[in-house]
């Protein structure tokens, strides 16, 4: 079984552009919104996230919606704390593959990171 796990400088979903986020309203609440939207970047990354060393400048300190936590997860998308594994890692897949492709380094390192065994094409 897959386990989920956050893969260092990864960096995905520290994509925010609210373009490719329609339902932001549907989990956030109306504060929260206003912070995710003043984090959002001209490029569209959090104004937070560090595109060189590829990780979160204010990690400790991230806002309650970036924490991957059963408690948080419920809140936001209703889901029980037994559904947060395979529901983050569908987030993670998802968020991944808009950023950076299916087939992009940042997908083999996640899904080799959390236990997926890996279908790669045979090479010539
Ligand atoms: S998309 Fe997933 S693996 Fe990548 S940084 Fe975010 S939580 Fe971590
Ligand atoms: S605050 Fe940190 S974890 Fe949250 S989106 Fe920004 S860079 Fe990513």
């Amino acid at each position: 079984m897959a386990t989920w796990q956050c893969v260092k400088q990864c960096g995905a979903c520290c994509h925010l552009d609210a373009r490719d986020r329609p339902d932001l309203e549907e989990y956030l609440l109306p504060e929260q919104l206003t912070l995710y939207l003043s984090m959002v970047g001209v490029d569209g990354w959090c104004v937070n996230y560090d595109r060189t060393a590829r990780e979160c400048r204010i990690y400790a300190d991230r806002p309650r919606f970036c924490r991957v936590e059963a408690e948080v997860f419920g809140d936001m998308y209703g889901i029980e704390p037994e559904e947060l594994n395979d529901f983050a890692i569908e987030c993670c897949e998802e968020q991944i593959t808009g950023v950076y492709g299916d087939l992009s380094l940042e997908m083999l390192r996640f899904e080799k990171a959390i236990g997926i065994s890996l279908d790669l094409p045979p090479t010539l």
